[in-house]
């Protein structure tokens, strides 16, 4: 008889939790899961899912004046948001149902309930008061929305009330210039918002490679979206109808909606990490080393709550890796190398690998390709945008070390490039590659030129 109620305790039944308990009582232990929201944590229900399924739907808008230029004659175009919100949630509802089949399959224990840790081998059930004891706890409950202190910020929703909206504005304002907010603004604007998208920075997307930053910020504005960079919100007031900003430079901004998407904070408050001795981070993120193990001998952290990278499939490899290395006796640590990614913005972005200026510090000689080219559907559709794809190369091996694509599919390109860049392919490797024409793919295997910078941006 073991001296705990289980082997394993988690916290929180996101994807990273669900893996990890999952795996766990595959290799015998005895596990729990206590969830005080739905099974399947942010990506399922507020995150990845509704939102790829939202982007799925305001794409059609701009399909359906593309069609014109094919011989379409598409009349009487209606948009209802509701009927969007109710097929969304069902499938959101059925896919919560498959969560937890699949836990209860796997014998994990689900407990609905906040859990918080009172020592380094017990929890505390807040609804139902009772103490339970595990060898090993896992902390996976993930992040939540952070919104700056401004006045009357109160008056503004985030990601996860947007998801739910009871109907659309006529027009919305979105503060921040990451992931989700270049998101949401070609969601708001494809579902035909009118879409301010205000940025503290100087460009959009802080991080991604610069001419991807440039180029996703021109279309968006061709797409229609007010993208104002250098711009600080004051205050939020409740105007007369929808809500006013002002705005740093005493600008003021009327509009129905305010969306903060300004980064999220882990969710580590009033966790009982303090009583349970788990050392925290400068933003309240769980430390852990690189087998996620936290400051605590008997507790990991894994997902969102740590401070690595806040991506769902990075957090299901880290709840694998726990699980491996605990209860298969197989210690793994995750490979954060090459780990592609994709915005969903419109057009979308698909990266894998080092951006420019990242390459530029790390490889003395850089080779670099660049195409910015119109994409062949858009010769009848006559719309003016243009997709931009560029490989970075150390020019001492010749190893690709850097695939940045904007335009339709990038996101799905970026994931099949990472394997190729994974094995450490070369440019040479890519220039043998047969190209598939006609596609827009098919300039990663043709570009053979390598960029100069002009003398203006050599004299920069
Ligand atoms: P991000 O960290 O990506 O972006 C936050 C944005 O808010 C940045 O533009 C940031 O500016 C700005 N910001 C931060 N603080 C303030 C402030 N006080 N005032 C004004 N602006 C501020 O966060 P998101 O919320 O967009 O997304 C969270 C995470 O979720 C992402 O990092 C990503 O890992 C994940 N995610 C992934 C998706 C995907 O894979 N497609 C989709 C959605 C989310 P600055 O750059 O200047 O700091």
């Amino acid at each position: 008889m073991s001296e705990f109620d289980y082997d394993l305790f988690v916290i929180g039944a996101g994807s990273g939790g669900v893996r990890a308990a999952r795996m766990a009582a595959g290799y015998g232990a005895s596990v729990a899961v206590a969830e005080e929201y739905r099974v399947g944590g942010t990506c399922v229900i507020r995150g990845c899912v509704p939102k790829k399924l939202f982007v799925y739907a305001s794409r059609f808008g701009s399909e359906f004046e593309d069609a014109a230029g094919f011989g379409w004659d598409i009349k009487d175009r209606a948009f209802d948001w509701k009927t969007l919100v109710a097929n969304k949630d069902r499938e959101i509802d059925r896919l919560n149902g498959i969560y937890i089949r699949n836990l209860n399959n796997s014998g994990v224990e689900i407990i609905d309930d906040r859990a918080v840790l009172t020592g380094p081998n017990s929890v505390r059930l807040q609804k139902e008061g009772r103490e339970i004891t595990a060898k090993y706890i896992l902390v996976s409950t993930g992040a939540t929305p952070f919104r700056p202190d401004i006045a009357g910020i109160e008056h503004s929703i985030t990601s996860n009330e947007a998801v739910h909206l009871e109907a659309l504005p006529e027009k919305i304002v979105i503060v921040g210039a990451g992931y989700i907010a270049v998101e949401f603004a070609g969601i708001f604007k494809g579902l035909g918002v009118e879409v301010s998208l205000l940025y503290r920075g100087p460009q959009i997307l802080r991080g991604f490679d610069d001419d991807l930053r440039d180029g996703l910020a021109e279309e968006m504005r061709k797409r229609g979206i007010d993208v104002r960079v250098n711009t600080d919100v004051s205050a939020i007031g409740k105007a007369s109808s929808g809500y006013r900003l002002t705005l740093a430079n005493g600008d003021v901004l009327q509009t129905g909606l305010v969306m903060y998407a300004t980064g999220r904070n882990p969710n580590t408050q009033e966790l009982g990490l303090e009583t349970a001795g788990v050392e925290c981070g400068w933003n309240g993120h769980i430390v852990v080393d690189d087998y996620s193990k936290t400051s605590v001998d008997s507790i990991y952290a894994v997902g969102d709550v740590t401070d690595r990278m806040a991506l769902t499939p990075v957090a299901i490899r880290e709840g694998a890796a726990f699980a491996e290395t605990l209860f298969n006796d197989n210690p793994v640590a995750v490979d954060y190398a090459s780990v592609p990614t994709a915005v969903f913005s419109e057009p979308e972005i698909g990266t894998v690998g080092l951006t420019e200026a990242e390459a530029r510090e790390k490889h003395p000689k850089l080779d670099i390709y660049k195409s910015s080219f119109r994409p062949m559907k858009h010769t009848l559709s006559g719309r003016d945008e243009k997709m931009i794809m560029k490989l970075l190369v150390d020019g001492q091996s010749d190893r690709v070390i850097g695939c940045h694509i904007l335009g339709t599919d990038a996101g799905e390109m970026a994931q099949v490039l990472a394997i190729a860049i994974r094995m450490g392919a070369t440019k040479a490797d890519f220039d043998a590659t047969m190209a598939l024409h006609p596609s827009a793919a098919e300039e990663l295997v043709t570009m053979r030129e390598k960029w100069q910078p002009s003398e203006a941006e050599v004299a920069e």
